[in-house]
């Protein structure tokens, strides 16, 4: 397996990977804290950097179902959340094409 270079984020406050804190999303890229993740809360972001993405497939979230793709550390490949693909209702396509990663699987940090 070839490893890719890490990508380090500029930001002052951005979130890591809580196993490997490998970065993965700055605070500014956040567009809503949501409560819908697997694992509790989590955060839907519009970028992640150091992420790999798994198969899509169908998942009934509490909003309804949508297409999604679980989404892991490419570092240390532990799951971090997935990427909203299509909504099926059409109230939650504003999701399309973000990102949720769960609150439990991330870390904050100031740098
Ligand atoms: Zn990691």
């Amino acid at each position: 397996m070839t490893k890719r270079p890490q990508v380090y984020l500029p930001d002052e406050c951005i979130y890591s990977c809580s196993t490997c804190h490998s970065h993965v999303a700055c605070h500014d890229s956040i567009i809503s804290k949501v409560s819908s993740g697997k694992h509790g809360p989590g955060y839907l972001v519009d970028e992640v950097v150091n992420v790999g993405m798994g198969e899509r497939e169908e998942r009934v979230l509490p909003s309804g179902p949508h297409i999604i793709a679980d989404i892991y550390c490419c570092v240390c490949h532990a799951t971090i959340g997935w990427k909203h693909i299509i909504a099926s209702k059409e109230e939650e396509r504003y999701k399309d094409g973000l990102w949720m990663i769960e609150q439990t699987r991330v870390v904050k940090e100031r740098l």
